[in-house]
């Protein structure tokens, strides 16, 4: 990395030096022959990553909760209602945008750090019919990664569209858009693409983009994926402006990841995350989220008694790495640590590190090597793939 800190939060995490430098190509023209191949091919790359032949792209300046405003609002009309599943603070997010165009929702909440149990859908989905059934794959808030696949196993046949938030997700874990028949994938480049934020990333199904279609007009004018459609068939006509350099550097970052291999880049978020989490819990840590659905894309960690967050944070953040604070009932009493994107073996080590050097600092004293000794065999695991990979 150019920067020497290690920005080790669950988004955005850092930027590999070939995206930065595409990002630093100078500006050209939003019609430009050579942008317009750009756009072309990180519209591609974007669908081939979530593994769909016929899901229709789109690459909008933004961020995530534009892409969730354009998931939600192209395919539910105010006055419907959708049953939102909740594992968090962007769960419940969905609810709230959901009111604010008069749509209305049915929550199911899971206790902080655990999943909603598949068979509370299964009764919802018993009581009544939604215009659509929200669910975040992994809640940035918690570290829970959603059982997507028990879910849709309900939601297969029925009427509800299922709407998937990837943010946290997409580029570190599997999205087979095709094979688990999601209807609107919603995502954003700074997480595990590894690319730097500003964009609004969706696939619509086709069965999506009927539901858009079949409606006059939509509470949106920058969010109606109808007025991109064109755009996104022939990025040189215009709707507006689109940000041409995060647009060719996340057509770079979906280059990295498309080199690297999907399995190879999935397995290695696994290591990692397997990784870390060893070598913090040899020492002493307790991972907050239940074992049973621990993303692979960042850890959310309790803090010992008599830690300060703030403390151990600076401590940390004097040793060149950056974490994140947690969020709503365990903010103050937890850490999260992103591991997502082109994180290395040697990085992983380097975290571990100064994680270990700030609790001995804090009067807390493991052995030194502690953490490494016992992150080692995973991450040996992740430095094999690599070698074997070039
Ligand atoms: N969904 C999830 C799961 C997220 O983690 C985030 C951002 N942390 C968002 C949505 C919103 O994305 P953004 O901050 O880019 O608007």
């Amino acid at each position: 990395m150019i920067d020497e800190t290690l920005t080790m939060i669950p988004g955005p995490t850092p930027v590999h030096p070939r995206i930065l430098a595409a990002l630093a190509r100078p500006t050209v023209s939003h019609v430009a022959p050579s942008f317009v191949k750009d756009f072309r091919e990180a519209l591609d790359a974007f669908r081939r990553l979530c593994k769909s032949e016929t899901a229709q792209p789109f690459i909008v300046s933004g961020g995530g909760t534009l892409a969730m405003e354009m998931a939600l609002v192209n395919v539910v009309a105010p006055g419907e209602k959708i049953l939102v599943i909740s594992h968090g603070y962007f769960g419940d997010r969905y609810a709230d945008l959901a009111s604010s165009f008069g749509i209305s929702c049915d929550v199911l909440k899971s206790e902080w750090g655990r999943a909603v149990p598949p068979a509370e859908l299964g009764r919802k989905l018993a009581e009544g019919r939604y215009a659509a059934v929200t669910i975040t794959h992994v809640d940035t808030s918690t570290g829970t990664a959603a059982p997507v696949e028990d879910y849709l196993r309900l939601l297969k046949g029925r009427d509800e569209l299922v709407i998937l938030d990837g943010v946290c997700a997409t580029g570190g874990i599997d999205e087979p858009f095709d094979r688990w028949e999601i209807d609107v994938l919603l995502t954003a480049p700074q997480k595990a693409m590894a690319a730097p934020p500003g964009l609004a990333l969706c696939l619509f199904s086709k069965r999506a983009m009927a539901r858009r279609l079949s409606r006059s007009s939509i509470p949106a004018y920058y969010a109606d994926v109808n007025r991109w459609l064109p755009v996104m068939d022939d990025p040189s006509r215009y709707y507006s402006t689109p940000c041409v350099n995060e647009i060719v550097a996340l057509g770079e970052a979906l280059r990295i990841v498309h080199e690297e291999g999907l399995p190879a880049r999935f397995a290695r978020h696994h290591r990692i995350a397997t990784a870390i989490r060893a070598g913090l819990q040899a020492l002493g840590f307790e991972i907050f989220t239940h074992a049973a659905c621990r993303a692979d894309t960042l850890s959310v960690v309790l803090l010992p008694k008599g830690v300060a967050d703030a403390a151990f944070r600076k401590e940390v953040a004097s040793r060149g790495v950056v974490l994140a604070g947690a969020l709503g009932p365990i903010a103050g009493k937890a850490f999260r640590v992103g591991h997502m994107g082109n994180i290395s073996a040697g990085e992983a080590a380097a975290v571990l590190e100064a994680i270990e050097e700030s609790l001995r600092a804090l009067g807390l004293a493991p052995a030194p090597g502690t953490a490494i000794s016992a992150a080692a065999p995973y991450l040996a695991e992740v430095e094999l793939q690599q070698a074997l990979n070039k």
